[in-house]
């Protein structure tokens, strides 16, 4: 079975992942012998298979008007916004929420607008209910950005910033509130301790369901936020 390798001073055992498209990475300590990665690598076979079906059958679920590197559409569950999106000249935003984009541009120049165009729209959206939750619950930040991050909802740092990731819109509303609070928390306990924890299930008593449902979320974004 094909996989890609990387090798790591610090890691202590072997570690594998599935990424969005299926390809199989693994993660071993430095000296491991490549014989025992093959052998670690085909016990885990079943474990590998099962994965990789998942990942399909949760591919094939995206509406394919909205999950492909030109999307016609725009489906935003966090803010509960369907927005259009039609391939013309310039790029315009209407109040009707249709996104024109240039018509005559590489695929890839247009995933790049679109997640500028999202980064933008989560700005736009979220700050306003961080600030809220922030004032009601009495907590204090500095600074708050949004990006595409690869691998994570959110990150708050020791100096009180800020940052979520614009994918949240894709999220339920219910979820994206769960990542607010979580990182708003942090806050307070700048770790993941049985009392950040405890706070967390104050203010979102249903987090754990939240964090279920976020691992899934991954699976089903469109193709054009994850190049
Ligand atoms: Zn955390």
């Amino acid at each position: 079975m094909p996989y890609r390798l990387h090798r790591h001073p610090r890691a202590r055992r072997l570690r594998l992942r599935i990424e969005r498209d299926g390809a199989l990475v693994v993660t071993a300590p430095k000296r491991l012998r490549q014989g025992e990665i093959d052998r670690f690598v085909k016990a885990q076979e079943g474990w590998i298979a099962r994965v990789r079906e998942r990942l399909a059958r949760a591919r094939e679920g995206r509406d394919p008007a909205l999950s492909g590197m030109r999307p016609a559409g725009i489906d935003l569950p966090a803010i509960a916004e369907r927005w259009r999106v039609v391939y013309g000249a310039g790029e315009t935003e209407s109040p009707e929420r249709l996104l024109r984009l240039p018509a005559e541009e590489a695929t890839h120049a247009t995933a790049r607008r679109l997640q500028q165009w999202l980064k933008q729209r989560a700005r736009r959206t979220l700050a306003p209910r961080v600030v809220e939750l922030a004032d009601v619950h009495g907590f204090e930040f500095q600074g708050l950005s949004f990006r595409n991050q690869r691998s994570r909802w959110g990150s708050c740092s020791s100096m009180g910033n800020l940052s979520l990731n614009a994918k949240l819109l894709f999220c339920s509303p219910e979820a994206c509130r769960y990542v607010l609070i979580h990182e708003l928390v942090h806050l307070e306990h700048p770790n993941h301790s049985p009392r950040f924890w405890q706070r967390v299930a104050e203010l979102c008593p249903d987090y754990r369901q939240r964090v279920r449902e976020l691992k899934t979320v991954w699976n089903r974004l469109p193709d054009w936020v994850t190049v």
